[in-house]
């Protein structure tokens, strides 16, 4: 059993399993392994009835004093089971689980393990799980996995299967040598694996977590690193010289570009045409104005004859791209003749555009991850443009690049990074920041409350559609996939939230959805209603945290807010405040524990990307470093250039060292490292769709 062998070969998976675990992306036992927990659990010694805190998950030790009567709402039973000890009582609330009726023995001691919530005077759990003292010994100080679910798949049944697959499956021999492991103080790649998903405790896993950091910053930099195209400083092949068309443009443009953009765009026109090729990234953060300065460099290379490429990481946001430009041809008379690409087009559609690509009736190219595809030839690519370039791996980078002679590369990004790990991230890329907000900016107003707090945000919703602005609503799961993992707190669902809202709010008002699990072509139809305030309110996930550009809209409201990290939900905020109207972000917390509360509050102080990053960092524990994932940092899975910049440093170190003395691993003590390298520069062109 090896990573690519089905996941089918796992006693007890069958085709339902099967598709379940299609669901969750995981289709070979590899994939299984990769999948990691998401967090742990830790069974702490069971409490007192009086010990235990509102808001909290919590273990208490009771005995059932009564069951009252079994409830029914339509098709939900709801049973109440009322529990003491000698420090006071509970009541339990089960939901369609009639049978404890007769299962639970009056008198019997049991450990009750769920949410607890005080209602008043009262102090209740709801849907509990229920252990026998002796079960619950066994796990008590244990740390437990838990995994990504989905509805039919347990947690219980992710480990197990887990399990197996650990006892059949051949690892990959060791490929780093013996003086790098102990150098670098890493654990053997086996033992990480197998600690990751059963860790005995928080030592051991956090030197699993630091060898699979290690190894993921490794593949990653060796990859860049190697890449001769992007590393070598190369001369100009491609020399530009300044046209009256971007002059004439910004004469144009309804705003002035700010300080901080036209000292890039000074800088983007000297490379362009100076003595050798562009290699920059524009940094700056969401809202900055980072297209327009794109737009501008893309301008002056159609105006000088050559083609330009601009690609996205989703196709919501090549499409708002293509659509913006499109709109300043039309407005301003630009000499664009732009040409969209992306994978939802039909096969008639994407052979007229590599026609007009091969034959250079198009001279911008605007698309998704379509544009590097083989069938894919430019005429004359001058310059190659990735926004979002964090989303990227640098095989897609570099396939961009290698589409044409020596292009010009610029990348963007809203990443905020310290320059010393932009050093080491990018490699030999310079490096423009717009640090600076355009000046029609109000600052975004900012709450954080907990979920009593609805229905008055639907009413501030309801006004603000009636001033005539839009709303965002986020949710972290597409559908009702129940619960998150055992004793979790309940999550809202993008499809179920939006009759919700239907319901809560005004019948003129129009509300709509959108999720990664939609067709492309339905997507962009969702998003393009929006755009056009044929939509009000939209209920997403976490689709439109990437670029997407609506400045009437002016809320942003975020479900389940304490399951983001908050380098996201900056990115969320940044959807809001682009227009000149007051905008407002409304993060609804379901976790009522001071931690989660103090975490989020860090976004109601600041608005400056770098300093939540590092302010989110200090406060987060040891297991909670694999669990909230700092979502959209790079192609990264569990490394986090924040938390682990020292790491990143040592594998910087140990990459150079390695190619300074066998650049090309052609040294037999390196042959299976080579192995593991190519395969996974493999996966990592493996594009992070959504
Ligand atoms: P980001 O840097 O997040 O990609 P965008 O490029 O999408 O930001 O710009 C956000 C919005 O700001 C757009 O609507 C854009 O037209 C507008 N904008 C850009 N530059 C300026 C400026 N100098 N003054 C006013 N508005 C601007
Ligand atoms: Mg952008």
């Amino acid at each position: 059993m090896d990573g690519n062998t089905p996941i089918t070969e796992l006693k007890g998976v069958g085709g339902k399993t099967q598709e379940l675990f299609g669901k969750l992306d995981i289709r070979t036992v590899g994939e299984l392994l990769e999948a990691w927990p998401r967090d742990y659990e830790v069974f702490k010694e069971p409490l007192k009835i009086r010990e235990a805190v509102s808001g909290e998950v919590c273990s208490v030790r009771a005995a059932v004093a009564g069951v009252a009567g079994e409830r029914r709402i339509r098709k939900l039973s709801i049973l109440n089971v009322n529990v003491v000890d000698e420090s006071g009582s509970l009541q339990l609330t089960f939901y369609n689980m009639p049978f404890l009726k007769k299962t639970l023995r009056p008198g019997s001691f049991y450990i009750f393990r769920g949410p607890v919530r005080a209602k008043g005077t009262l102090m209740g759990m709801e849907q509990p799980k229920i252990f026998s003292p002796e079960e619950y010994r066994r796990l008590t100080d244990r740390l437990i996995p838990r995994y990504a679910l989905t509805k039919g798949l347990t947690n219980q049944a992710i480990q197990k299967y887990v399990k197996q697959a650990l006892s059949f499956y051949k690892f990959e021999p060791e490929y780093y040598e013996d003086s790098l492991l102990e150098e670098y103080r890493l654990i053997p790649c086996r033992e990480a694996v197998e600690t990751v998903h059963f860790p005995n405790d928080y030592d051991s896993l956090s030197r699993a977590r630091r060898r699979l950091v290690f190894d993921e910053f490794f593949s990653f930099l060796f990859l860049m690193r190697s890449s001769q195209r992007l590393n070598r400083e190369l001369p100009n092949n491609h020399r530009m010289f300044e046209t009256a068309d971007t002059v004439r443009f910004l004469e144009k443009l309804p705003f002035p570009l700010t300080k901080a953009q036209d000292k890039v765009w000074r800088e983007l026109r000297e490379d362009l045409s100076g003595p050798s090729c562009m290699n920059r990234l524009i940094q700056g953060d969401v809202g900055s104005g980072k297209t327009i300065v794109a737009v501008l460099a893309l301008l002056m290379t159609a105006a000088n004859g050559y083609q330009g490429a601009l690609m996205a990481p989703t196709e919501v946001l090549a499409v708002q791209h293509f659509e913006t430009i499109q709109n300043y041809v039309t407005e301003y008379g630009l000499i664009f003749r732009p040409v969209l690409l992306v994978g939802s087009m039909t096969a008639r559609e994407k052979r007229a555009a590599y026609e007009e690509i091969e034959t250079g009736t198009a001279n911008l190219v605007i698309g998704t991850h379509a544009l590097i595809q083989e069938k894919v030839r430019y005429r004359s690519l001058g310059l190659a443009v990735t926004d979002e370039q964090h989303r990227f791996g640098v095989r897609q980078r570099e396939l961009l690049a290698g589409k044409g002679e020596n292009p010009h590369i610029l990348v963007m990004s809203a990443t905020p990074i310290p320059r010393t790990l932009a050093i080491i991230l990018y490699g030999d890329l310079h490096l423009s920041v717009i640090d600076e907000l355009p000046a029609n900016r109000l600052p975004i107003k900012n709450c954080v409350v907990n979920t009593a707090y609805r229905p008055k945000a639907y009413q501030f919703i309801a006004g603000q559609v009636a001033q005539g602005r839009q709303v965002y609503v986020i949710c972290p799961q597409v559908e009702g996939d129940g619960d998150d993992a055992e004793g979790g707190l309940p999550l809202e669902n993008v499809v179920d939230y939006t009759e919700k809202l239907k319901n809560a709010l005004p019948a003129n008002i129009q509300v709509a959805y959108l999720h990664g699990k939609m067709r492309p072509g339905d997507k962009n139809r969702i998003m393009d209603q929006f755009a056009a305030h044929a939509i009000d309110v939209l209920v997403s996930t976490t689709v439109i945290e990437v670029g997407i550009n609506v400045p009437n809209a002016t809320v942003m409201m975020v479900e389940n807010a304490e399951r983001f990290g908050l380098a996201q939900l900056h990115q969320l905020r940044g959807r809001v405040g682009r227009g000149e109207h007051q905008s407002f972000c409304i993060f609804i917390s379901a976790d009522e524990k001071a931690a989660s509360m103090e975490r989020l509050q860090i976004l109601n102080k600041s608005n400056d990307g770098f300093l939540i990053a590092s302010e989110d960092l200090k406060l987060r524990g040891p297991g909670e470093l694999l669990g909230i994932r700092q979502s959209g940092e790079f192609s990264f899975r569990i490394g986090d250039i924040y938390a682990d910049a020292g790491l990143l440093k040592q594998a910087s170190e140990a990459v150079d060292r390695l190619l300074s003395t066998d650049p090309d691993l052609e040294r037999p003590e390196h042959a299976r490292l080579k192995a593991h390298l190519e395969k996974a520069a493999d996966s990592s062109v493996d594009f992070r769709s959504i």
